[in-house]
């Protein structure tokens, strides 16, 4: 599943190729995702300007000069495909969106999510704050405002475990199972632990970990931006290198003992028992 690192990666390299570009044409070729897509966005997108795409959470939003905001969510398994060839299509591509860009480069922007779990959406940028899925969202954990401060206010006394409060998107913004537990590892704290046991140092520990790990994969993955263009690259995902998820029972890089993993939240959590605290 796309987190934080994945949907900046897919950020930067739609700017590539969408800023100042003009909408030829949209198609919508299944519109059940989570939600149900507008058939109205056809209309308002079509010979409209694209500005630079941002991100906000694990979401894509890509402002247009008409002052709309196409919004992308990649869900579980969504992800982007830039094609040269307009008339190219596979199973799962449910949104099309065929651009020219400012040097009348003609391209292919498609949307392909096999589980339909993501979702696209277009309103009046004046609507963002308000927008169901923008307006409860927490802080951008590489923003200036995720401090020991932000994480004690949200926190006050509740007991959840730390890995919960990570992945809370209420909380922070972008962090899903996979980044969560890396960061933790980093961070040398259990992923059990309860968040009003924390003190200052371990707070200062998760934020400077998050920081960290979350900055570094974006490196990664914008170095894999590239393939992105070949044939059957696909945008939002890239080779990570994990140092505990997945890693169950193999050996932990810090200190040689086995990678414990159980269910916590309903989510498979890996760490490493002795080094993390
Ligand atoms: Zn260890």
């Amino acid at each position: 599943m796309p987190e934080l690192p994945e949907v900046e990666t897919v950020c930067l390299a739609l700017s590539q190729i969408l800023i100042n570009s003009k909408v030829i044409n949209i198609n919508i070729l299944r519109k059940d995702l989570r939600w149900k897509i507008k058939k109205k966005i056809k209309s308002d997108l079509e010979e409209d300007f694209f500005k630079k795409p941002y991100r906000r959470g694990k979401y894509i939003l890509i402002p247009t000069l008409r002052e709309n905001i196409l919004l992308i969510h990649l869900g579980m398994s969504g992800q982007i495909k830039i094609r040269e060839n307009k008339n190219h299509l596979s199973k799962h591509d449910h949104f099309r969106m065929i651009i020219k860009t400012s040097e009348k480069k003609i391209f292919s922007v498609i949307y392909n999510d096999p589980r339909r779990f993501g979702f696209i959406d277009l309103f009046n940028k004046k609507d963002i704050k308000n927008h169901f899925l923008l307006k409860n969202i927490g802080v951008e954990p590489l923003g200036e405002n995720f401090t020991i401060e932000y994480i004690q206010k949200r926190i006050c006394k509740r007991s959840a475990c730390i890995k919960n409060i990570l992945m809370d998107q209420s909380i922070i913004a972008g962090i899903g199972n996979i980044y969560a537990s890396e960061i933790l590892f980093k961070a040398k704290i259990n992923p059990l632990r309860s968040v009003n046991g924390l003190n200052q140092n371990d707070l200062q520990q998760i934020i400077n970990a998050t920081k960290y790990i979350l900055k570094n994969s974006i490196s990664v993955g914008g170095t894999s931006i590239r393939n992105h263009l070949q044939p059957d690259g696909k945008l939002g995902y890239f080779a990570q290198k994990l140092q505990v998820y997945g890693k169950t029972k193999q050996k932990c890089s810090e200190c040689n003992n086995l990678i414990t993993s159980m269910i916590i939240g309903g989510r498979s959590t890996f760490f490493c028992n002795t080094c993390q605290k």
